[in-house]
């Protein structure tokens, strides 16, 4: 298997002297470069956007279209205006020079010129060259950021997200077929959301047993980087069936939501990656970043879809405070589980426990009770995302569903919520009355959490522990891990 390199620069020489083109491309090719050479600015206009040289050393004097008029018209093409123009000339009047310049050439070289020198400038221009390239592709990696970073915070349909996604990766990474995996609910599978070289491609079921570079950069939650895909040991159990397109290398980027992998950027392309610069990878993992944001927000508006279906039926809520009832709760929890568990998200969920809740019952009357019920619902439903669940469990205990949500964030959104409820000011006929809500917080995946009733389990621990603390308080259900 031959090796790809990058190529030397090319240098075309255009000049109606066929001993100059001779000892030129002699010199040239000595030097290291790939050289071509073409007799007339005629030939040269033609041939220059197939043969794509990175310099050009023009002679000025020549039948038909001179060196100046050839120069211009290279000039004035936004395809070829940044290709170097040393132009080559026996005249010596600085008139001529000037009109050189002026027709946008790069630099000049007087004939009879010594090798060294030529050589020299060549080498002088081939540098400015690369470094406009590096930079035109530094604004084109931008543009593509730009793209997929407005793309993700619009109000696109998630498809067209998706197809956004893995266009631009593919732009920032030429010659890249690039796809974007979303993983199943059982391990052995996984969907193609959108695919850059077949927008037709959705929800695309694979089989990630023919795909041991996925699986692989799921279990590491690492990306993976397949150079040769023709000996890498990786693939060897496949590699017979991995059909004929033109693939030298992979590279599958894990997206990653909170601390699980939900799935992957899946690049391969037909240069080896390791001639793709750093940047260019690295640009990858940030749409990877943006990627599991498009994910989540496919996700919640998938979540608002149930709830408003659900909240349809009206038996599921309560009449007192018109937050969804326990027999809701229990069928949403049911549909957030199974949802998290195929997808391996996260799933939060906090019982609020009002503090103390007997006593005003019991002293103020039924009425400042129910006041103080609904207040706390309204907060509830106030202080949460569109994408939560809020319901009222039992008596004046309070449940939220947080999707997507791992450990710590939800004990904070507990903290959060119990700090607000305790700087409430109760109107209405519980007006004045101060009161505080404990919090239990448990969450999937979780130890001994294997199902929706382990959760409610696990949550339900958690707040007795928060009730044998101070009042107020939100509690995991066995202490944090001390950092
Ligand atoms: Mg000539």
């Amino acid at each position: 298997m031959v090796e790809e390199q990058t190529p030397p620069p090319r240098i075309l020489v255009v000049d109606d002297d066929r001993e100059i083109r001779a000892r030129l491309a002699e010199a040239l090719s000595r030097a290291g470069y790939l050289v071509s050479d073409l007799a007339d600015g005629e030939a040269a206009l033609e041939g220059i956007k197939r043969l794509r040289p990175d310099c050009i050393i023009l002679d000025i004097m020549m039948p038909r279209l001179d060196g100046y008029w050839v120069c211009r018209a290279l000039k004035a093409d936004a395809a070829t205006a940044a290709i170097p123009v040393l132009l080559l000339t026996a005249l010596s009047r600085t008139e001529d020079l000037l009109q050189g310049l002026g027709a946008g050439a790069e630099d000049f070289i007087r004939k009879p010129f010594e090798l060294p020198e030529l050589l020299a400038r060549v080498a002088a221009q081939l540098r400015v060259k690369q470094r406009h390239d590096a930079i035109a592709k530094e604004r084109s990696d931008l543009a593509a950021l730009l793209e997929v970073s407005q793309a993700v915070s619009s109000t696109l349909r998630s498809r067209d997200i998706f197809q956004i996604i893995v266009r631009e990766t593919a732009r920032i990474v030429s010659s890249a077929r690039c796809s974007l995996v979303l993983l199943a609910d059982e391990p052995s599978s996984a969907y193609v959301l959108a695919s850059h070289e077949d927008p037709g491609v959705d929800h695309l079921k694979i089989e990630l047993v023919k795909y041991p570079e996925v699986q692989e950069a799921v279990r590491t939650k690492a990306p993976v980087l397949i150079d040769n895909v023709h000996t890498h040991a990786l693939l060897a159990p496949v590699r017979d069936q991995m059909g004929r397109l033109p693939i030298t290398s992979l590279y599958v980027l894990p997206i990653v939501l909170g601390n699980q992998v939900i799935g992957t950027l899946f690049l391969r392309t037909a240069k080896a990656l390791r001639l793709h610069s750093p940047r260019e990878l690295k640009l990858c993992q940030v749409i990877a970043g943006l990627a599991s944001t498009a994910l989540q927000n496919a996700y919640s508006y998938e979540t608002l879809k149930l709830n408003v279906a659900h909240l349809e039926q009206l038996t599921l809520l309560d009449d007192l405070t018109g937050l969804p009832n326990r027999r809701f709760l229990r069928k949403r929890l049911q549909e957030e589980f199974t949802r998290a568990q195929r997808h391996r998200h996260p799933l939060a969920c906090v019982l609020y426990d009002l503090d103390n809740f007997k006593q005003v019952d019991d002293q103020l009357g039924h009425a400042c009770g129910d006041e103080v019920l609904q207040q706390v619902a309204q907060l509830l439903r106030t202080s949460v995302r569109t994408s939560d669940v809020v319901a009222r469990y039992g008596g004046e205990e309070f449940l939220v569903l947080l999707p997507m949500t791992d450990e710590p964030a939800a004990h904070g959104e507990a903290r959060r919520i119990c700090q607000a409820i305790a700087a409430h000011p109760m109107t209405g006929a519980a007006r004045g009355i101060r009161l505080t809500v404990s919090a239990g917080v448990g969450v999937y995946p979780g130890p001994d959490v294997r199902t929706a009733e382990d959760l409610l389990e696990q949550t339900d621990r958690a707040l007795c522990r928060a009730k044998a603390a101070p009042k107020g308080q939100a509690a995991l259900a066995s202490p944090a891990p001390s950092p």
